[in-house]
């Protein structure tokens, strides 16, 4: 299963946690426990 580090809108702070839309999320954080469901696979944007 994916985790926050690997969402378009994860914003890597550290080894260990990330920013998310001004929250601080786990980087290890499963998908289905994101608050919002607004994960988005970095790999279908062509954000990077
Ligand atoms: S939108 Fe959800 S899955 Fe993406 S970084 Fe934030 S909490 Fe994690």
């Amino acid at each position: 299963m994916a985790t926050c580090k690997e969402c378009a809108f994860y914003k890597e702070v550290d080894e260990t946690k990330g920013d998310c839309f001004g929250h601080e999320v786990p980087a290890d954080r499963d998908v289905t426990e994101c608050p919002t469901n607004a994960f988005k696979s970095k790999e279908e944007t062509s954000e990077k």
